[in-house]
Order: structure tokens, then C-alpha cells, then sequence
């Protein structure tokens, strides 16, 4: 019989009402003869609650009882959908990431699937038993203790999960019916997506499309998992919901769209991150070794750097250093450097933190240029000033005002034609 895979999100198991709803989706499936692993966010709002209480109790807490603390959220809406599925005569069972088990390495916080021991869960599922995984949660096995995933991690669950019991398929359900051109909360134009190549949802992923956390892209892309994003808010037994194709996003490879698309589109979709700041370094001397002196000590103190610019100084002497860090991380970055000011050699550190890396992404500007150009003539139309850029085979990234957010991102999405 085949496996199948459906992840719900936050505000898809909100409250007692939804999560019957949920069940409904599941008896659909477990109808159509499906084996069913369901794979639950926790309510949503919830996860904040429990992070914020953990803050409030020590502003440095150990991270194992954050997992411990964090993690109760998936166990509450794992638990109340076995019980709504039983309640509807389907048998289910919940499961926490330790009874799978679900193993990762002791990252708290942020922990990594290692292995996924799929047996006693399918040994269940072919007794004809639904069952429900808690997500974002496993086990680091070594030392006993509870991990989380890292924030949107339950998308991570699911993919690992499908992967592991050789599902046919992994249906993450959320509250938009699908992967749209840009976050359709910011642009009611936005277009649904049929399609989308692993290679573009990744970028969108990492360039803020919080749609599907990045490792669950990556997950799905090794693993050959067929992801199809959709909509838990339709009613579940609408006519559609059955066929697939009809009614979400597919994540798929490229030669699938290619096959399916009469002309390739250039730009597929626009993103945009508010969490990185900028940090600029004034009138650092010319020299060789200079970069590596300024980003060696960052990296040193694990600050991720993103955009980096560099100006090439008129007399030869001194020139700027741009670039962007984590919002998260940014004191800690200019602290690095004003304690490395003696063997940099700069002038002053500044930055602003009120910034935006809005991004183009498309696999079709392989083959095509001036998209980059383009971006630059319409953005500077609308007074938008460009404070950094990055480019790479597949994106751009261009870093503007926060202030500019919205036009920019709708400026851009009709400039390459994306507008429904
Ligand atoms: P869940 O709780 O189901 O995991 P998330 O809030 O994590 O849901 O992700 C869904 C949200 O992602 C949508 O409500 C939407 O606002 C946002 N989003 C951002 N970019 C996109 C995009 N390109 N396509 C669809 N949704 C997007
Ligand atoms: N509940 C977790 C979070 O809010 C995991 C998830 O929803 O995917 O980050
Ligand atoms: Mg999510």
C-alpha cells in the first residue's frame, strides 16, 4: 500500500475546531487507501509563547531545557489528533520524535536529522493505524535529551519522515494554497505556482520566503521527495483536494518544469529577509590581507557575513568595506571589529539595521542577461537607493531601506511580469 505524508502547520491545528478539519483532510486520504504518517506543527503562536517564556525565566538558558520546554507544543496537537481521528473511527496513535525515534545531533536549538529509524513507525502504519509524529522535535540519542529543529523545523519532520518510510508523496498543508510568486500577504498579485524547480525554492527559502524551512528544500532535493505545498482552509472533501495537480505547488526538478512549460519563465518569484543588518567600515588602508583581517575575527565569533562590498579608493590608499550581518548578531559584530581596530586600521564603524535584501530568483537568468540591469533601472525610477548587491547564477539580492519594502518588491514582481 502506499505511504503518504501530510504536515500541518500552525494556524492549520490552532484550536480543537481546526485540528477536526485536519482529521477530516486525513480521512480523505486514509479513504482514497493511503498509509498516512500525519506530521503536526505546534498551535500557532504557541512556540513564541513557550521561547518567550524561556527568555523571561534566564537570559542565558540552557539550551537542553529549551528543548525540553519548546518541544511541548507538538506534543499538545500531536496527542489531540489522535484522539479527533479515533473519534472519527480511524485509528491513530501519537508519536514523539524520541518514540520513532527521530535522531540528531545535540545542536540545541537548531539540531540536524542524522537518521530516522522508520520501522516501528510502519510496522504500526500496515496494521492500518494513522499515525500522528510530533514535529520539530527528535532525540539527541548519545546523551538522551530532547532537540528541536530550529524555528519552522516541523516542514523538516515531514520531508525526513516521507524520505525515511518511502512515502510516494509529502503534502505540507499551510494557510496559503501553495508557493506563490512573492509572499501574497505583501502582494495581493501574486501568482500560485504550478510548479517550482528545488533549486528556486531553496533560494527563495534562504532569501526569506518562510513558506518551507530551508533544510526541509534541501531534505526533499537530495531524498527525491515530491513536496506539494496546499491549503488545509479548503474544504476537505471539495472535489480537487484529491487530485493533487489541482490544487498547490509542486517542488520539483527542473527537467519537470521544462517538460511541462512551453517557454521557461526568467524570474520566478521575488523574496525578501528584514533580518540583516548592514555594517560598513570607513577608510580601511588599501593593503593586501585586509579582508582577511576583518573577516577572520567574525568568523571567529560564528557571525555569519552575507553581502560584502568593496570600493576600489580613487587615490589608492583607503576604501570602504560593506556588508551584512544577522540583525541578531549586529552589536556583537561591530564589537568584534572595534576590538580588532589595531590591526585592521579603519576610520569608524557604522551601520543600520532599518534595511531590507529584497531578491530576484529565477533558473531562467542562467540564460538570459540584463535581468540584473533591469532590476537597477525600475528600482532607481522609483528613488529607491541601492546600498549593496550580490549576485549569483540563479539571484539577485539587492539591499535598500526597510522603509522601501513594499514598492520595491511590487515594482519588481510587475517589472518581470509576474503580476496576475
Ligand atoms: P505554517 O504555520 O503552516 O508552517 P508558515 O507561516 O510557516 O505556515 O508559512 C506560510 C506563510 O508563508 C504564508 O502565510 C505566507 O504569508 C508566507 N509566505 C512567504 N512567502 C511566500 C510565498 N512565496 N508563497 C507562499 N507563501 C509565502
Ligand atoms: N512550532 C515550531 C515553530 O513555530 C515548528 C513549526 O511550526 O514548524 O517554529
Ligand atoms: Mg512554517
Amino acid at each position: 500500500m502506499a505511504r503518504l505524508v501530510m504536515k500541518f502547520g500552525g494556524t492549520s491545528v490552532a484550536t480543537i475546531e481546526r485540528i477536526r478539519n485536519v482529521a477530516r483532510h486525513v480521512k480523505r486520504e486514509v479513504d482514497a487507501g493511503y498509509q498516512v504518517a500525519v506530521v503536526v506543527s505546534a498551535m500557532s503562536g504557541k512556540t513564541n509563547e513557550l521561547v518567550g517564556w524561556c527568555k523571561d525565566s534566564s537570559a542565558l538558558y540552557d539550551p537542553r531545557e529549551y528543548d525540553a520546554v519548546v518541544a511541548s507544543g507538538e506534543q499538545v496537537t500531536s496527542g489531540l489528533l489522535a484522539i479527533t481521528l479515533q473519534e472519527l473511527g480511524i485509528p491513530a496513535r501519537s508519536w514523539q520524535g524520541w518514540q520513532v525515534p527521530i535522531s540528531t545531533d545535540d545542536a540545541h536549538g537548531s539540531a540536524r536529522i542524522l537518521e530516522i529509524d522508520g520501522t516501528a513507525l510502519t510496522g504500526q502504519m500496515d496494521t492500518g493505524q494513522v499515525a500522528v509524529v510530533a514535529g520539530f522535535q527528535g532525540i539527541h540519542l548519545p546523551s538522551g535529551r530532547l532537540t528541536t529543529l530550529g524555528r519552522g523545523g516541523s516542514d523538516t519532520s515531514a520531508v525526513a519522515i516521507a524520505a525515511a518510510i518511502g512515502a510516494e508523496r509529502c503534502d505540507i498543508y499551510t494557510d496559503v494554497d501553495g508557493v506563490y510568486t512573492t509572499d501574497p500577504r505583501m502582494v495581493p498579485k501574486a501568482r500560485r505556482l504550478d510548479r517550482i524547480a528545488f533549486e528556486e525554492m531553496l533560494e527563495m527559502a534562504s532569501l526569506g520566503a518562510k513558506v518551507l524551512q530551508v533544510r526541509s528544500v534541501e531534505l526533499a532535493m537530495v531524498h527525491q521527495v515530491r513536496t506539494f505545498v496546499r491549503s488545509s482552509f479548503e474544504d476537505p472533501d471539495a472535489p480537487h483536494m484529491g487530485t493533487v495537480e489541482a490544487a498547490g505547488t509542486l517542488i520539483c526538478d527542473e527537467e519537470e518544469i521544462v517538460a511541462n512549460q512551453m517557454e521557461a519563465q526568467v524570474v520566478t518569484g521575488i523574496a525578501f529577509a528584514r533580518d540583516e543588518a548592514q555594517v560598513s567600515i570607513r577608510r580601511v588602508e588599501d593593503k593586501p590581507g585586509i579582508a582577511a583581517s576583518v573577516f577572520g575575527p567574525l568568523a571567529e565569533a560564528h557571525i555569519n557575513v552575507d553581502m560584502i562590498v568593496q570600493n576600489v579608493s580613487s587615490d589608492g590608499r583607503y576604501t570602504d568595506i560593506t556588508f551584512t550581518v544577522p540583525t541578531a548578531d549586529y552589536e556583537r559584530a561591530k564589537a568584534v571589529l572595534e576590538n580588532a581596530k589595531a590591526s585592521i586600521g579603519f576610520e569608524v564603524v557604522e551601520g543600520a539595521v532599518d534595511v531590507t535584501k529584497v531578491s530576484v530568483i529565477g533558473i531562467g537568468m542562467r540564460s538570459h542577461a540584463g535581468v540584473a540591469a533591469d532590476a537597477f533601472r525600475a528600482l532607481a525610477a522609483k528613488g529607491i537607493n541601492i546600498r549593496a548587491i550580490t549576485t549569483s547564477e540563479i539571484k539577485i539580492s539587492i539591499l535598500i531601506d526597510a522603509a522601501y519594502t513594499e514598492l520595491a518588491v511590487r515594482t519588481l514582481h510587475s517589472l518581470y511580469g509576474l503580476d496576475k
